[in-house]
Parts: structure tokens; C-alpha cells; sequence
């Protein structure tokens, strides 16, 4: 069921420690894993996916969203971040209940798969339930608890949160889908006290866990945190002792170099979410320094609500730019840009060892992109293309762990024209809150 025969890729990205780019390849996926690249005979009674004509790479990584919030798409506009969270929390309040939460994950994880992204890293209110909805439409969807100092949309309190948290393992075990690592999610150091963040150090120790939280998204932040504990949220979190388990940053808009050191020493990444930066006017993150620093950099939409859509190509492509209006057009590098998107927030997320790149023994999280529209040719440079010219319509057929989940631009795990119907019935409870 999850082996597949993808022949005469044009051009397979590996992004593999080289870069690789293979041409007219063959891959073999035994049983959800790459077994072998130009495999000398053709394995028999296995599907056969004809991949010429196509670009085949490993699937994109959003490495910071809030999947459930694509229910609040164009419901906060016109706003920075003070504005905007206002007007979110109002609409979560009134809607989120695990059902919801459940439904809007589901569109969510519908989007990112047809789009190509195969990993998403997620942050939201009960997770047990949006889990469950994403692992069914097929994503690698990573959820964990979510840590906050006061009563969230979920109504729980700080010893609950414990508990869940406690008990998530089995939780996810229970649901099943494929392998994602553990990990706690404490909003932030200006939602989570340095008392609790500690706490949450603590038992992330005790279980294996790691950490993904908002860090130094605005400058407004950083002195909000400054004023309130005379340190940077990156110097909290390291004397919370959160650094010492393996954390994702939300953003990391605003690190200094004195945060990046810190960081650096502590194994710590960030999620670059350039579109949600420059559309809440957050700044820009300066991903060449953090780089050149050793930095690992992953890509992320954030929420609907502030990024609008789930677009991991519109996400590379700015990511892009932004490099090189603050540095020059020279010092754009697309295949790191790309890196960023594939292996590198794969390690920075610590899956590097599964998913990430195209090499035997990785699970076949990969897409197919067709090369046949106009706007993808002629093609000069492949990476160049990736960048700067395929967008999510190219992505015809997408694998997690082998699974086929995105089949000549369908869904196979999910009915879009009820998902859609059920989204469109359950919004209608905001509309006193226009
Ligand atoms: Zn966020």
C-alpha cells in the first residue's frame, strides 16, 4: 500500500548534503520509506507513478502555523499585532471548541497538502482534536500542549495543563499517523511566567520533550519582556532553563547578537515566517546573519489569520526577497532558501533523520511538481524555478510516509465538497461579531 515506483523524474531535489540535483531518475518507496534511487530492476506488483514531466523533491516544512486559525482567514485586517490579537481572541472565544478547532485543522491540513507541504508544526488549543483530524486527511502534524499563564479558549488551567501535557504521549500514540516528535508548546515569555516556563523545562526534561514557542516576533515584545524581567525573551528562556531541551522559535524577528549566541549555544532554531512579519508590519528577521551565524532556519506560513493562506512557495519566494533587499540580490542563495524549506527545518524540527531530503532510508515525504505549465519554462535553473516560479497549483501528487494523500490534485483521505459545506455552516456563528 505505501510502495510506489516513481519513474523518469526530469529532476529529482534531493537536498541532500551536496544538493543534488538527479536527472531522469527512479525512486523506489518500500513500504513508506526510500529503499533505493535508479533502483537496476523494476520491483514488480508495486504502483507505478510516471513522473516525467515532473520535478520530484522532498515535501515542504512548515515549520510554524496555527493550522485551526484557517477558520479566521480575512477575519483581522487592517491591523498590527496588538489589533490583531484582539480581534482573534474575540472570534476564538466565541467558536473554538474542539470540534471547531478539529474542522478548521482539517481545512487546514487540506490546503497545506495540496499545496505541497507535507510537515506542518503546529500550535494550537486542543490538540488532541486537531490531531486527530490532521493525521486523517493524511499531514505529519505535529501538535503538543499548549502552555499559558491565564484560562485560554480551551478553559484550562495551569494544573491541567500539566496533565495534559503528562499524558499527550499516549494520546498521540493513540491516534496513530506518522512518527512526530514530542513536543511542548508554551505560547511565550510574555503569555508563560519565567515560574511556569521552568516548570515546563523541567517536565519537558523528565519526558524527552522539545519546545516550540512565539520569541522576539516584535519589537514591542522585546520591551514588554525587558520591562518586565530587565532581560531579552531569548535570555528568559535560557534562564528558565527551556534552552536546555531543543526549541523552535516562532519568528525570532528581533534576536540580538548576543541572543544569537545564546541561541546557537543552546541548539536552538528559529521558523522565518516572512509573510506574517511584513503583514502585521513585525520587521524583517535576517535570516544571512542568523545563517552565517550556524543558525538553522526553518520556513513557516503562521496562522491563516495573519498570513491568509497556507502558501509555502509564496513563503520561499519572500523569504527570497527579503534577502536580498536588506543584502544585495548577490547574497540570495535559492538553494539555501530551499534547504530552509526541506531538510533544514527538518533538522531544526528533529526529524532530520526521517524526512527532509530525497536519500534511501528517508520516509517518502515527497511531491511531484508538473513542469508542464507556461510559466515554468523555459528552465534555466532549477532552483531558480522553485523560488521565484512554481507556485502550489504545480504540485500534482503528493506522499507522507509513503501514503498517497494528494493524487492528480485531489485529496484522497477527504470529501472537499462536504469539508467545504461543513466550514461554510460552521462561520456563520461569527457573523454577530462583524
Ligand atoms: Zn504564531
Amino acid at each position: 500500500m505505501r510502495s510506489v515506483l516513481i519513474t523518469n523524474a526530469k529532476y529529482v531535489v534531493t537536498s541532500n548534503s551536496t544538493n543534488e540535483i538527479l536527472e531522469n531518475a527512479t525512486l523506489f518507496v518500500r513500504d513508506g520509506v526510500i529503499s533505493e534511487i535508479n533502483p537496476k530492476s523494476a520491483p514488480e506488483g508495486v504502483e507505478v507513478f510516471d513522473a516525467s514531466g515532473h520535478l520530484i523533491m522532498p515535501g515542504l516544512i512548515n515549520s510554524h502555523t496555527h493550522l485551526a486559525m484557517s477558520l479566521l482567514r480575512g477575519w483581522a485586517e487592517g491591523v498590527d499585532l496588538q489589533g490583531f490579537l484582539e480581534r482573534v481572541w474575540a472570534a476564538e472565544g466565541a467558536i473554538m471548541d474542539p470540534e471547531t478547532c478539529a474542522l478548521g485543522t482539517e481545512l487546514a491540513a487540506g490546503e497545506a497538502l495540496l499545496g505541497g507541504t507535507t510537515t506542518a508544526l503546529d500550535m494550537y488549543f486542543h490538540p488532541t482534536a486537531t490531531h486527530r483530524a490532521a493525521v486523517q486527511v493524511g499531514l505529519r502534524h505535529i501538535a503538543g500542549p499548549i502552555f499559558l499563564d491565564f484560562e485560554g479558549i480551551d478553559g484550562l488551567k495551569w494544573p491541567d495543563r500539566i496533565a495534559l501535557a503528562k499524558n499527550w504521549p499516549a494520546s498521540a500514540a493513540e491516534i496513530g499517523g506518522p512518527h512526530i516528535p514530542l513536543y511542548f508548546m508554551p505560547h511565550s515569555t510574555y503569555t508563560d511566567s519565567p515560574e511556569h516556563l521552568a516548570e515546563v523545562a523541567e517536565l519537558g526534561k523528565e519526558m524527552g520533550a522539545r519546545v516550540h514557542l512565539h520569541v522576539s516576533e516584535t519589537l514591542m515584545e522585546n520591551d514588554d519582556v525587558r520591562t518586565r524581567f530587565g532581560k531579552t525573551p531569548a535570555e528568559v528562556l535560557r534562564d528558565t532553563k527551556i534552552l536546555d531541551l531543543p526549541t523552535v522559535y516562532g519568528h525570532g524577528v528581533h534576536l540580538s547578537d548576543s541572543d544569537i549566541e545564546i541561541s546557537l549555544a543552546k541548539s536552538a532554531s528559529v521558523a522565518h515566517c516572512p509573510g506574517s512579519n511584513l503583514k502585521l508590519n513585525s520587521g524583517v528577521a535576517d535570516i544571512t546573519k542568523y545563517k552565517a551565524a550556524g543558525l538553522k532556519v526553518g520556513l513557516g506560513t503562521d496562522g491563516c489569520s495573519s498570513s491568509n493562506d497556507l502558501d509555502m512557495w509564496a513563503v520561499i519566494r519572500l523569504a527570497a526577497h527579503l534577502v536580498s533587499l536588506n543584502h544585495g540580490a548577490k547574497a540570495v542563495d535559492v538553494a539555501s532558501i530551499i534547504r530552509s524549506a526541506t531538510i533544514e527545518s527538518a533538522e531544526a524540527l528533529g526529524l532530520g533523520d526521517r524526512v527532509g531530503s530525497v536519500e534511501v532510508g528517508k520516509e517518502a515525504d515527497l511531491i511531484a511538481v508538473d513542469l508542464s505549465a507556461l510559466h515554468l519554462m523555459p528552465i534555466h535553473d532549477v532552483m531558480a524555478l522553485l523560488v521565484y516560479a512554481v507556485g502550489r497549483s504545480d504540485v500534482s501528487d503528493v506522499w507522507v510516509a509513503g501514503d498517497r494523500v494528494v493524487r492528480n490534485r485531489v485529496l484522497t483521505h477527504v470529501d472537499t465538497l462536504s469539508l467545504s459545506t461543513r466550514v461554510a455552516e460552521r462561520v456563520k456563528a461569527l457573523d454577530s461579531l462583524k
